[in-house]
């Protein structure tokens, strides 16, 4: 039988549940138990392929193509294990399901109702992914209190009833606020966060303050009074410098054998943290730096602007940084103002975006879609290749490099992706068949192509090695690697390409004998390497991505030079 750890929030929301959920999940499994996570949304959208990143971070891509909140990426990293797009449970799944089977008469002569049909659904999928597990760790998002969350508190309440409270616990993770004009810790608004979770009918068996310090003893005591529990299973949660140094720091609580006592359950074998340790030491002391440029969109919400929309890029180089020993300084560069139309513009010394660009160590062009900066991104990837600067190139970034490409050397001035230019004379970039019907049938949700994709790739190249070296390339040369685009490698111009130099290193084989391009390289270049892929989706905190991994290898050897 599956045991349950349910994680919630209170007061707000991004303070670190999903982290301390993944912690709490790599914790029990370091202990030998096999451990599963899943992520519950109480939004109405069935999955996350529609919203906007800017707004609710990236769109986060399983092995099974599902389209995914980013809290399921901070599992994989923690867990170094695929979790399946059915363990996301999002309010519009639940009531989809429900809707769908009264119209086909699933539920003939019944009144359809909150209690039980949709909170049943609720403990149905829950099980679904649980099963073949010894323990779920389930995130409930939002904060309690929410109008939204209730029929999962619900749903999770009648599953302490059907399994016993043996083998169901609750987390909940709080903010406690220090305002900075009186400077003190308030445990108030974690209090009314307590209660309201127990309107619920629960009572939480932990709860982790997140906090700007750790919490002292005597607001310690005042929790564990309101909340009637042990005051060691009150637990600090000051704010750190890497989240990879949570499970360290919960370890440090023995948060792990609280749990597992609370659970009922023995350990299988003592966790051995001293690799991640050593990891974590070298995110915050490392040996060098390199600087990373990513040339992104940046859009703003009000006065903010997310960065999250990169978050898994910017996780695959902490975790080749932390295997290299070097630490990954960040440098974000606006695609549309970068905007340079063509390199010589940048010889000039007064460019400030030439000396931008002259103080990267390597430049990343990410995935993106539609027109705006392109023309920025371009100009970047052109100075990279001229000036042998590491590049790594993702989805729209091995797209753009192929136009690149095709302008600058091979001549096709007018070159483009008809994503942006659907005249073009030259259609390096264009769309399959199957995917235009999708879009003239103005189908947008889940119709890209989406998920895990095996490419064979060409023995003797640099992509081969780099897969090579982290033994993660089968016997027959193929890779895998998750996918999120509509547009492709137009194969009527790879030909063309590879006389002028350009090596497409990998490529996917269809059943249909065409090839898709999958990666590309040049041979000459220090480290110019693209591909129609997502490598950052695999990418975890104990095995860095192969890619991102040579990326900064060759981003250090650049900087020495
Ligand atoms: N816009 C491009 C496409 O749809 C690239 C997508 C991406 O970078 N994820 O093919």
């Amino acid at each position: 039988m599956t045991k349950y750890i349910v994680v919630a929030g209170g007061v707000i929301s991004g303070v670190g549940k999903g982290v301390t959920t993944a912690a709490l999940g790599k914790i029990i499994k370091e202990n030998g138990y096999k451990t599963t996570l899943i992520k519950i949304d109480p939004y109405i959208n069935c999955d996350a392929g529609t919203l906007r990143p800017t707004e609710h971070g990236e769109v986060w891509v399983t092995d099974d193509g599902g389209e995914i909140d980013q809290d399921l990426g901070t599992y994989e990293r923690f867990l170094d294990q695929s979790i399946p797009k059915k363990n996301n449970i999002t309010t519009g799944q639940i009531y989809k399901a429900v809707i769908d089977r009264e119209r086909a008469g699933g539920y003939l002569g019944q009144t359809v109702q909150f209690v039980p049909h949709i909170t049943n659904e609720v403990i149905s999928r829950i099980k679904d992914a649980a099963d073949g597990y010894d323990v779920a760790v389930i995130e409930i998002g939002g904060t309690v209190g929410d109008f939204e969350n209730k029929p999962f508190f619900f749903a999770v309440k009648a599953l302490e009833r059907e399994l016993g409270s043996d083998n169901v616990a609750y987390v909940l993770v709080c903010y406690l606020p220090v305002p900075a004009h009186i400077h003190e810790m308030k445990t108030k608004p974690a209090l009314q966060a307590i209660r309201l979770l127990n309107e619920e009918g629960i009572s939480p068996d932990f709860i982790v303050c997140r906090s700007q310090y750790a919490i002292d003893e005597i607001r310690k005591n005042k929790i564990e009074t309101y909340a009637h529990i042990p005051s060691d299973h009150v637990i600090a949660a000051p704010d750190i410098d890497t989240i990879y140094q949570i499970p360290l720091d919960l370890e440090r609580e023995r948060v792990g054998a609280k749990m597992l006592k609370k659970l009922n359950l023995v350990s299988k074998r003592t966790p051995d943290w001293s690799a991640w340790q050593l990891r974590v030491d070298a995110i915050k002391n490392p040996a060098k730096r390199v600087r990373i440029g990513i040339v992104g969109k940046y859009l703003s919400t009000g006065d903010y602007s997310l960065t999250d929309s990169y978050l898994s890029i910017d996780q695959a180089l902490i975790h080749a940084g932390a295997q290299l020993n070097v630490g990954i300084d960040v440098v974000w560069l606006d695609a549309q103002s970068v905007c340079i139309p063509h390199v010589t513009e940048l010889q000039s010394d007064s460019s400030s975006a030439k000396s931008e660009l002259q103080s990267l160590d390597g430049i990343i062009v990410p995935g993106g879609f539609g027109v705006a900066g392109v023309e920025g991104k371009i100009a970047v990837i052109q100075y990279a290749r001229e000036h042998n600067i590491p590049y790594l190139g993702l989805c729209y970034g091995m797209q753009l490099a192929a136009v690149e490409f095709a302008r600058n050397v091979c001549g096709l001035r007018d070159a483009h992706t008809t994503e942006v230019n659907a005249q073009t004379e030259h259609p390096i970039i264009d769309i399959l068949p199957l995917q235009k019907k999708l879009i003239d049938d103005n189908a947008y949700g889940g119709t890209m192509r989406l998920g895990a994709y095996a490419a064979h790739v060409q023995p003797g190249s640099k992509v081969a090695a780099l897969y090579r070296a982290a033994r993660a390339i089968d016997m027959n040369d193929m890779v895998i690697e998750r996918h999120r685009h509509r547009y492709e490698m137009n194969p009527a111009y790879v030909a063309l390409l590879e006389q002028h130099g350009l090596r497409f290193s990998g490529r996917y084989l269809r059943a249909d004998a065409t090839q898709l391009m999958e990666f590309l390289e040049l041979p000459d270049h220090p480290f110019f390497v693209a591909t129609q892929a997502h490598p950052e989706f695999n990418s975890r905190f104990s095995n860095p991505n192969p890619l991102f991994y040579g990326f900064v290898k060759a981003a250090i050897v650049s900087k020495q030079e």
